[in-house]
Formats: structure tokens, sequence, C-alpha cells
């Protein structure tokens, strides 16, 4: 089309060339938010059971393109395979709950404790929804926002990430398919994001952010949304803790920190940031979980034998290769790893490092990679202060026998989830997220409809 530009689509494996996108310029995004305006009014009269039956729908239309969304995910992303299925079939979920819950909007009505008059609480849906979404999980963050926007009755535009929107746009075909009316799900690209996705804020019309994303982008978004008072949900960055007792499982904890770890190569919010072992357990578990993570082949997603694909970008690889530098020069032994992949994909082997002190660099940000720094402790009483001392907050990862020992101590961690003798905490009928820097609110779960809800009450004598 004349005048139009497009943003290539690259794989991160090998370079190649996946797709193109048209580059949505701020009149695009600007028309996508009036097409959810006008469309608002209908689609929130339109029955909750229509609405559930149309998302049950999507979630079908997901299932039966499961393979072909995968393939999708991994050519754009880099994962593997294995991990592109598995978000494929996390992804539906959040259709197949909301639709679920769409039908289950509730409401209150109770005599005043005065008893002059009555109390009649509703929900409405909040309107116009700005939803922005990260790359590392294309399918899954998306559907994690339009599954409770749709049941709750609003509109939505969706900002996918730029490096991976082939698999959001898929999906907004397919909730066409299944019904979805013209202009009440719209998908935008722009590249740069930030003036587009400011326009949108400022235009007055939307009335939601859903942002999943880094925690520097969300608080700058935070700031912006602030001058027009928008409803934010904000799911940010993590920085877990995964704490090994000297009473666990050996092979619950090597394999429920491998699953912490590498779930989607280790570029996930919730992957396990800080290893603490109990110095009773560490060489055990060491040796045990170095074999696991070294038997892991490095290579293209799409290669049924590899376990771990390449990295999004040359920038993401930099930085992974940086943080191992540093904690190598701060004193901490490579026990496997520590290098690039040897081809020119974005790759970097999984990595296992021991000697890691309490206070190194390499624990205080985010690695978002294959990357296992271990530190060795001996005082479970000292090592809760260890866990919270972050700016994040979002989930961490506990391995005990002693149930009442990990629940109390789960009580004292300041995240949004915990993990208790298991890797994986992602569940669409669960509320997820975090507190403190890792963000506002929680997706999933009845909570991830309320937040499409605003409460109305009515006072009145009848
Ligand atoms: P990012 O913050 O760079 O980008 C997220 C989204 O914001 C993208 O759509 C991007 O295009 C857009 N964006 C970037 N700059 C912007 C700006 N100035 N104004 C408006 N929009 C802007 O994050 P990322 O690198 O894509 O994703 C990785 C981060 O996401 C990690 O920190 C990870 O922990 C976090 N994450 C959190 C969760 C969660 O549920 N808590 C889930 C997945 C990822």
């Amino acid at each position: 089309m004349e005048g139009v530009t497009t943003i290539d689509i690259k794989n991160p494996y090998d370079g190649s060339l996946v797709g193109r996108v048209p580059r949505a310029d701020i009149a695009d995004c600007l028309a996508a938010v009036d097409r959810a305006d006008t469309t608002f009014a209908s689609w929130r009269a339109t029955a909750p059971r229509v609405r559930a039956e149309v998302l049950r729908k999507a979630w079908e239309l997901m299932m039966a393109d499961h393979e072909s969304l995968a393939r999708t995910i991994v050519q754009e992303n880099g994962k593997v395979l294995a991990d592109a299925k598995a978000e494929v079939t996390y992804a539906a979920e959040f259709f197949r709950w909301f639709s679920e819950e769409a039908v289950r909007i509730d409401g209150d009505y109770r005599r005043a404790p005065s008893g002059a008059n009555w109390l009649l609480v509703s929900r409405q849906p909040v309107g116009v929804s700005l939803l922005a979404t990260p790359w590392n999980f294309p399918a899954a963050m998306a559907t994690r926002k339009i599954g409770p926007a749709l049941a709750a009755g609003c509109t939505v535009v969706l900002k996918p990430a730029s490096n991976t929107p082939l698999t959001a746009i898929a999906i907004c075909e397919i909730l066409r398919r299944a019904g979805v009316p013209d202009g009440v799900v719209n998908v935008v690209v722009p590249e740069p994001a930030g003036p587009a996705v400011s326009a949108m804020l400022s235009s007055g019309k939307v009335r939601k952010l859903s942002f999943t994303g880094s925690t520097a982008v969300g608080s700058l978004l935070l700031a912006q949304a602030a001058e027009r008072i928008i409803n934010c949900s904000m799911e940010l960055g993590g920085n877990a803790p995964l704490v090994i007792f000297d009473d666990a499982d050996l092979d619950v904890a090597v394999e429920g920190s491998l699953l912490a770890k590498m779930r989607n190569g280790g570029a996930a919010c919730t992957a396990a940031n800080r290893f603490f072992v109990h110095e009773k357990i560490h060489d055990r578990f060491v040796d045990a979980f170095t074999k696991r993570m070294s038997s892991l082949v490095l290579g293209d997603g799409l290669d049924p034998k590899t376990h771990v694909g390449a990295l999004v970008s040359r920038k993401e690889q930099d930085h992974v290769a940086a943080l191992v530098d540093g904690a190598v020069a701060e004193g901490a032994t490579v026990a496997c790893g520590g290098k690039r992949a040897s081809d020119k994909s974005f790759g970097y082997h999984p990595t296992v490092l021991t000697d890691v002190k309490f206070g190194a660099s390499i624990l205080q940000e985010e690695i978002f990679g294959p990357v296992a720094p271990i530190v060795r402790f001996t005082d479970a009483d000292d090592i809760l202060a260890h866990c919270n001392a972050v700016d994040h907050g979002l989930v961490s990862y506990v391995f005990t026998r002693d149930v009442g020992r990990g629940l109390k101590f789960a009580e004292a961690l300041e995240t949004g989830m915990i993990g208790l003798n298991r890797g994986l905490v992602s569940d669409p009928a669960a509320p997820f997220g975090g507190v403190k820097a890792s963000g506002l609110g929680r997706e999933g779960g009845h909570d991830g409809l309320l937040a499409f809800l605003e409460t109305k009450y009515v006072a009145g004598n009848w």
C-alpha cells in the first residue's frame, strides 16, 4: 500500500525474515481508540452469555490452531517449540477461564445498617482499555488481558511488542472468527512505542491501561496515566528468590529449580533470579542441578532436539553476557555454561554460577536469561531479609519438607506469589501479580475480571 511503512519481523535464531507488519503512526493509533470508543456502547450491552460464548469459541479456535500459533511464536520470539506449545495452551485457557467468569459478574443488594434505606451495588465495564504487552510471552500476555476485558464488556486496543506482533495479530484474527464484532478488538504496532502510547493515553477516550513490561516503562506510563486519572494495572519486572532449606527433598528442589529458572529459556518475569541454598544441601544440589543444566541443548527453537532457544535480540544477549562476566569478576565460579552460542544466534548457554556472594551485582537485577547464580547460606533466620532486600516483589520459590515452615516463610515474603515445593505458579484461575516495584493489581482468577470493572453504588428508598 502506498504510504504505508512496515516493520520487519526477524527470527532471533538465524535473522531470517519471518513477516512484515504495517507500522502504525499516531493517527492510526488514535483511529483504533476511536473504533474501540464507538463500539463500546454496543459491546457492553451484549448479554454476558453471548460474550462468554464468543470467548469460549475463541478458546476452541486457538486450540485448533495450536501448532501454527506455536510455530509463529518460535519464529518471532526464539523460544523452543515445547515452550511455545505450553504458552499457547496457557494463553488459550485465559479465554476459557474468562468465558466462565463473564457470567459471574456479581453485585450486592442490602439494607443499610441504619435500616433507613437500601444499598444496591453493581459492576460496570471500565471502558476503552489500552493493553500493552511484552515480547517474552507474545500470546499469553495478550489473552490474559483481552479475555477479562471482553468478559467485562470493555473494548480494547492491543499494542504488542514490535518485535513479536505476529502472534498477537493472529490471536485478534481468531477473535474475529469467534464472533467479536469489528472495532471491539483493535491491534496497532507503532514503532517507536512511546509517542503513540502517550497520544492514546491523552486522547480522553482511554479509561484503562493494562501494561505488562519492564518496571522502568511501567513507571513512566503510570506518570502519564496520572494526568487523566486513568485506571491502571501494572505487571512489571521481577527478581525472584529461590530458597532451598536444608530439609528440602533434593529431587523436588532440582526439578522445581529447573522449571523456575528455565521456563521460556529464563526470559520470564517469574524466572528464579537468586538461588539461596542451605550449606547442608548446597553441594548435592549444585552437582545435580549443574548436571541437568549442562545437559540442556541450545539451538534452533524449531528443532525438537533443542531445549533452550535464542534470546530475542542482541541487546538481551549482551545484557546476560555482561551480568555473567560481572559476576565472575566479583568472584563467582562458572559451574557450567558462561558463554554465548557459538553460532550467529542470540543464544546463551544454560549457566550455573556458584560462590556468588550476598550483595553481588548479578543479584540486584533481572537476568532474563538462562543463568542461575547460587549463594550458599548458613543462617536460616537471616535468609528472609535477603529475599526481601530488593525493590521487586513478584514471586518467590521455597523448597522445604516442612509445609508449616514453608507457609510461615511465605507469609513473610514480600512477593505477590509463592511457589512452595513447586517451580511454576502461573495459572489462569489464580491471581497473578506482584507487590512493590513488580506492579499493581492482579491478572487471572476472579481478580483479573474485577480489574476491568468499576463498582457502582446506588443508595435508595423503594
Ligand atoms: P518493555 O517495558 O521494554 O516493553 C513492554 C511494552 O511496552 C512493549 O509493548 C513496548 O513496545 C512498550 N514500550 C516500550 N517503551 C515504551 C514507552 N516509552 N512508552 C510506552 N510503551 C513502551 O518490556 P519488554 O522488554 O518487552 O519485556 C520484558 C519485561 O517485561 C521484563 O522486565 C519482565 O519482567 C516484564 N514482564 C512482566 C510480566 C508480569 O506479569 N509481571 C510478564 C512478562 C514480562
